[in-house]
């Protein structure tokens, strides 16, 4: 499955979906064609450096990205998390569904869905250290990439190491809050009970808790926070909004 950041909401529930990437390919990135193939005349996927898919969104990393942190080309702030749950389109199948698993891609530049590291006209600022999805991806085969989308995902686990003090952080984050069993509190608490809206709402006052303690504690930016803890719950799983009220309750303190 390639998943792919959304903006539109569902019309049940009005809300982002992140935008997963299945890889892109900006304009100068790629050496099209596999040169043997070429001679043996047959047919093979070309990348037409139009920057098509770095406008759509940043790549979702793979293990085998991980040596780009080392060299200092990624990085936390370059990041955002889809966690497991995490509503997202499904540009292959289509449709807005939960994500499977805990994807980490690039963010998006600012003010805009494309990649961070694309420049106008049709460049990539990272070339020559671009993540292995851009280096898979033709527009006019973009089916291999899509087939092994879930394959080999890193994580946060894997770039932070599983004994750090932050990594330990993002695991209790992930399971205080995990998405799945909220996602079934809000319906609860849309079916009328109580109990489950107040549910949901101390795990919403959680997550903010979270993303207070982390900058003042932990010497985490602003910025690096979509990476350690994933979007606000209410954007990446917007039955939030609705479960806390509708006409904007959400922004209603909720009940001690
Ligand atoms: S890393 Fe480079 S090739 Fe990949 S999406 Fe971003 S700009 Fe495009």
């Amino acid at each position: 499955m390639c998943i792919t950041p959304h903006t539109t909401a569902p019309p049940s529930m009005q809300s982002p979906f992140a935008p997963t990437h299945a890889g892109r390919v900006t304009g100068l990135a790629k050496r099209p064609v596999l040169l043997h193939a070429r001679r043996m005349n047959e047919a093979v996927p070309v990348c037409r450096r139009c920057g098509a898919c770095c406008r759509q969104g940043g790549p979702s990393l793979c293990r085998e990205d991980l040596p780009l942190f080392a060299a200092g080309v990624l990085a936390p702030a370059t990041l955002m998390v889809l966690r497991r749950g995490e509503y997202v389109t499904d540009n292959v199948a289509g449709g807005v569904v939960p994500a499977p698993v805990e994807l980490v891609r690039l963010r998006p530049g600012q003010g805009g869905r494309a990649c961070l590291f694309f420049t106008e006209p049709d460049a990539c600022a990272v070339h020559e250290n671009r993540p292995r999805q851009c280096r898979d991806l033709f527009c006019d085969a973009p089916q291999a990439v899509a087939d092994a989308y879930l394959e080999g995902r890193l994580t946060r686990r894997d770039i932070l190491g599983e004994a750090s003090p932050l990594a330990v952080l993002c695991a209790a984050h992930e399971a205080e809050t995990d998405l799945a069993r909220l996602a079934a509190l809000c319906r609860r608490a849309l079916g009328g009970d109580a109990a489950a809206r107040e549910a949901v709402a101390r795990i919403v006052r959680l997550d903010a808790a979270y993303r207070d303690l982390l900058p003042a504690r932990a010497g985490v930016s602003v910025t690096e926070l979509p990476f350690y803890l994933g979007r606000p719950l209410a954007r990446a799983l917007p039955i939030v909004r609705a479960a806390l009220g509708c006409g904007g309750l959400y922004n209603e303190a909720p009940s001690a």
